[in-house]
């Protein structure tokens, strides 16, 4: 089968957050199992200033939006092998950041993904490359199904490509102003509430949903708790009708890029069978970040996007309980102002026992993965989550709040001991999440015990292999839906 995975985030080309790990690596799990798989993304400056392997192709698209002519070069590049395309055009994408700045999203959003949604198909055409379906992602690319679905609905060069929408997060809509299907050269019919209409204002997202042939989410509890109204941002309505065409399929990650038996940036590595090296992680964490060098305090560790979403709020409200107890801190996040204003208002006031890094930093996140105990995400809601999926492969055990792909990865002891690879609560407030940690800490004053959950979570396949399958199972089904 021959697929074209658009985001707009891949790693190792540019990432902030999950969506990029997926897809940067479930195209190859997808190759692996014997089928054609490219990718296409933006051309970002971080982009350009990090691939240096970009070949220009001798391609370019024209793009034709409310009588302005847009044009954009097709370079490729190639991820672990695999072909990706990187659409370059400066006026959209030559910037600092993917989405926005420190002043907010970029004005001009709807007109640059729009762009992307636009380009992607054009430049099928220029490059001759039918794949049979396209696997889009979050509302970057929920113009796709909407513009194969109406105005090239009899184009025959697209017909029989299926279209898989994957949300990796319900709480991006795409919002924008009406104004902006004008702008995109949009048919003004579209804003109905059967089609991209959400309460006055367009959403790509809902655009997506509504034409993909299959959409999917990221676990199957989230897949489940986006049809109420409590989860579905407002979208529940709109899910529910499509839930005969709406499935969940947990991430994976990458066991190469995630191995605490490989990873470059330790100190020291170790294995389920041979875990000793993780004590001399957690001395270097502790002497890196200033901490008190002591191997039987348990470190608590979050790496996180300082957004309400991962319920920073629960952790604020349990802040003082948190530091009664027995164990040291370790926060690496950036995001919200509110949230970085309270953690920086903890710098230096607990001395050896909370270390408060700010910004994002892959190898420290990975120094903190492999020298902390306990990881906690209290998470208002989670699509999947791949900190804890990280926390355990490096044998670091998840504290959770019990929702969407959380609730599906990580088992508590209360609920199946032999399963348990974790702690979790249901109530988000603070208490409730003091209660799990205190369970969390007596537990690891059992050494014996411990010992065996952290073998357990090291021991346990978190790679893409079981996922990709389900995947290319799904774009079968894509393909059964668009050409029955
Ligand atoms: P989300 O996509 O909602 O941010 P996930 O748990 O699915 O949450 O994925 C987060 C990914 O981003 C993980 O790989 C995590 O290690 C990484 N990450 C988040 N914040 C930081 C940070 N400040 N520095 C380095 N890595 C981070």
């Amino acid at each position: 089968m021959k697929i074209l995975l658009v985001a707009s985030e891949v790693v190792p080309f540019a990432k902030t957050g999950g969506l990029a790990d997926v897809a940067g690596s479930l195209p190859h799990a997808v190759a692996e199992l014997g089928h054609e798989v490219r990718v296409l993304m933006p051309l970002y400056r971080i982009v350009r200033q990090r691939a240096t392997h970009l070949q220009p192709l001798a391609a370019e698209v024209s793009v034709a939006m409310a009588g302005r002519v847009y044009t954009g070069r097709i370079w490729q590049g190639e991820l672990e092998g695999l072909p990706v395309y990187f659409l370059d055009a400066p006026e959209f994408f030559d910037r600092h950041g993917l989405y926005g700045n420190e002043h907010g999203d970029y004005a001009d959003n709807a007109l640059r993904f729009g762009f992307l949604c636009r380009a992607a198909l054009a430049a099928l055409k220029v490059l001759d490359y039918q794949p049979e379906v396209l696997h889009l992602n979050d509302w970057q690319t929920g113009l796709i199904p909407v513009l194969l679905r109406t105005e090239l609905a009899e184009d025959p060069f697209y017909r029989g490509m299926a279209t898989l929408l994957t949300i990796h997060n319900l709480g991006y809509q795409g919002l924008f102003p009406p104004a902006a299907l004008a702008e995109l050269g949009l048919d003004p019919a579209l804003f109905s509430m059967h089609a991209m209409e959400y309460y006055g204002k367009i959403s790509f997202l809902k655009g997506g949903i509504v034409f993909a042939d299959l959409v999917s989410t990221v676990s199957e509890t989230y897949c489940q708790e986006i049809q109420t109204p409590a989860h579905g941002h407002g979208f529940d309505g709109i899910l529910r009708q499509r839930a005969g065409h709406l499935l969940g399929i947990v991430n994976g990650i990458d066991t190469r890029l995630w191995d605490p038996g490989h990873d470059s940036v330790l100190p020291a590595h170790y294995t389920a069978t041979d875990p000793t090296g993780k004590g001399s992680n957690k001395r270097a964490l502790q002497r890196g970040l200033g901490l008190t060098c002591d191997p039987d305090v348990p470190i608590l560790a979050m790496v996180t996007r300082l957004a309400t979403q991962k319920g920073l709020d629960l952790l604020e409200a349990a802040w003082s309980g948190l530091l009664d107890r027995h164990l040291q801190f370790v926060l690496l996040g950036s995001g919200e102002k509110i949230h970085e204003e309270f953690f920086t208002g903890q710098r230096g006031r607990h001395p050896g026992r909370v270390a408060i890094c700010l910004g994002f930093d892959d190898a420290l996140s990975r120094h903190i993965y492999a020298g902390s105990d306990l990881f906690l995400m209290p998470s208002h809601y989670e699509p999947c989550g791949l900190g804890q999926l990280i926390a355990l492969r490096y044998g670091t055990i998840p504290v959770v709040r019990r929702t969407g792909g959380l609730a599906d990865t990580v088992h508590d002891p209360l609920d199946n001991g032999e399963q348990a690879n974790g702690f979790c609560f249901r109530e988000p407030t603070g208490q409730a999440l003091l209660a799990a940690l205190d369970r969390a800490l007596a537990h690891f004053g059992d050494t014996s015990a411990w010992r065996q959950m952290v073998r357990r979570a090291m021991s346990q396949d978190f790679s893409w292999r079981q996922s990709a399958r389900r995947y290319l199972e799904v774009y079968q089904l894509a393909r059964q839906v668009r050409n029955g």
